[in-house]
């Protein structure tokens, strides 16, 4: 970097703090991230597993066509060819009873592809699959007329207004919820899966495609953000926390960090996580009402490794089921499967089970498995690690939502980045980035106005 004292300091590198520092670079201003830890990436990383020598996820993700502001981010970056985008939605279902089923969008116009894939769901009655229809005309209506009646209601309170059975919600909606809101869907929010469903269906035929990241998350984001802000005016320290801020009238002047070493610069971005605010703000500023409010959801995730492999598909959801997802992370990075095959295993809103002792969840997941996947009868587990990140987002509850902080603050030169922060859309890649996006836009925006 040229300057000592950059244009702006970025307090956090998880994906927020790293895309509001790709952002500033990309701008053409001088920014300084500071990480905590010795990895970035927050709550997205990877790290090497000594015993199988092998990159692991901190938690299998998946993306979305719909991510825009993340596909900017891998375009800008240099990593887009490093995450597939499917060519048509296409979701395996496996349930112990019914057996398998896809929801599978053909190459039609919006909304057909998604009436068609709806239809097509075996596992539901014709009538179910009918009113399935319901939830799809909702959400072409505009958010004017449909967000202030659901304000206050859970996903599952918006679904049975809609008519919709038990078997809709257990079968498909369930699982959407779930996996995008990371909670049960009787107590998440309606208004934001009314919004996952929105940008995933509405608009262009690939915002419903998955994103599949082909290599691990500090590959896919972490390394090449990194890369990307060096090479411009930026830098990068990871191993320093900011214990606090120091602040001159309605100004931050300077962050005091761990290492002892004030640093300076002309704008601050906060991109640490709800639960890290209270040491960096003072409790009366407005952002610690919904950081005080929230609390956490865990997500569960499970590495399991065959002898033999056992699934076919790139990934499959579970229906009735604990485990919600299964990745097949063997296919998914191109390694070969003739000797074995290693399985990501999914639990989100995984509160009640984060506490149980990892045996004992291994033991629940091969039993998932088995039930849906003869070919586990016979093979042997070789190695499994559990996951736990207990604060995996926020509860995505109603009453929090209304609550969540824009990106100023009280204080002229510092602004708000995080999954947490009102981004109008759940605590996911895709929100961090968006967050990040705008508080890189709020503080040029500062910066320019010569204050
Ligand atoms: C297991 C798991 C699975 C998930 N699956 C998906 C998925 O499939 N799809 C999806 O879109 N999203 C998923 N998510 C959510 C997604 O990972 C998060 O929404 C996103 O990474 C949050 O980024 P962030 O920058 O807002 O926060 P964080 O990642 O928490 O980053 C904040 C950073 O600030 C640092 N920090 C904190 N305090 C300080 C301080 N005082 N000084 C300096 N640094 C500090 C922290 O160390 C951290 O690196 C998943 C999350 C988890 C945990």
């Amino acid at each position: 970097m040229n300057s000592p004292i950059p244009d702006v300091i970025v307090i956090g590198g998880g994906l927020s703090g790293l895309s509001t520092a790709a952002d500033l670079a990309s701008r053409g201003l001088s920014v300084f991230v500071l990480e905590r830890h010795q990895h970035l990436g927050g709550r997205a990383y990877s790290f090497i597993d000594e015993s199988m020598g092998e990159e692991i996820d901190n938690g299998q993700h998946l993306m979305m066509g719909c991510y825009h502001e993340t596909r900017w981010l891998l375009r800008t970056i240099g990593s887009d060819h490093l995450a597939t985008l499917q060519p048509n939605l296409h979701i395996d279902f496996r349930h112990p009873e019914f057996g398998a089923t896809s929801l599978h969008c053909p190459p039609l116009p919006v909304p057909f592809h998604l009436l068609a894939g709806l239809l097509s769901l075996k596992t539901l009655s014709l009538p179910d699959r009918l009113k399935l229809l319901r939830v799809g005309l909702e959400i072409h209506k505009s958010p004017e007329t449909i967000e202030p009646s659901i304000a206050a209601l859970t996903v599952h309170q918006w679904l049975d207004s809609l008519g919709q059975s038990e078997a809709n919600k257990k079968h498909l909606w369930d699982i959407i919820a779930v996996g995008s809101l990371n909670g049960a869907p009787k107590d998440v929010s309606a208004v934001l899966f009314y919004r996952v469903l929105r940008a995933a269906f509405l608009g262009g035929r690939e915002n419903s495609s998955f994103l599949i990241p082909r290599v691990g998350l500090s590959r896919l984001f972490d390394e090449p953000i990194r890369r990307y802000v060096e090479s411009k005016r930026g830098d990068v320290l990871r191993g320093c926390a900011v214990d606090t801020l120091i602040s001159e009238g309605s100004r931050v002047k300077a962050v005091r960090c761990s290492d002892g070493v004030n640093r300076e610069a002309a704008a601050f971005v906060s991109a640490v996580p709800w639960y890290a605010l209270s040491s960096l703000l003072p409790p009366n500023e407005p952002a610690m009402r919904a950081a005080d409010h929230m609390t956490a959801s865990g997500i569960l995730s499970i590495n399991l490794w065959f002898d033999a492999p056992v699934m076919d598909e790139d990934f499959v959801a579970l229906l009735d089921s604990t485990v919600q997802w299964v990745f097949n992370r063997s296919k998914i990075q191109g390694a070969s499967a003739s000797s074995g095959q290693c399985l990501a295993l999914t639990v989100s809103g995984a509160n009640r089970l984060i506490d149980k002792e990892a045996s004992e969840l291994v033991a629940l997941a091969v039993e998932d498995l088995r039930r849906v996947f003869p070919r586990v009868g016979t093979a042997r587990v070789v190695r499994s690690i559990v996951l736990k990140e207990k604060r995996a987002t926020f509860s995505q509850r109603p009453d929090v939502e209304p609550l969540r902080p824009p990106c100023i603050t009280s204080m002229e030169n510092l602004f708000l980045a995080g999954d947490w922060t009102n981004t109008g859309y759940p605590a996911t890649i895709e929100g961090a980035v968006m967050s990040g996006r705008k508080a890189a836009a709020a503080a040029s925006a500062f910066l320019q106005s010569g204050k």
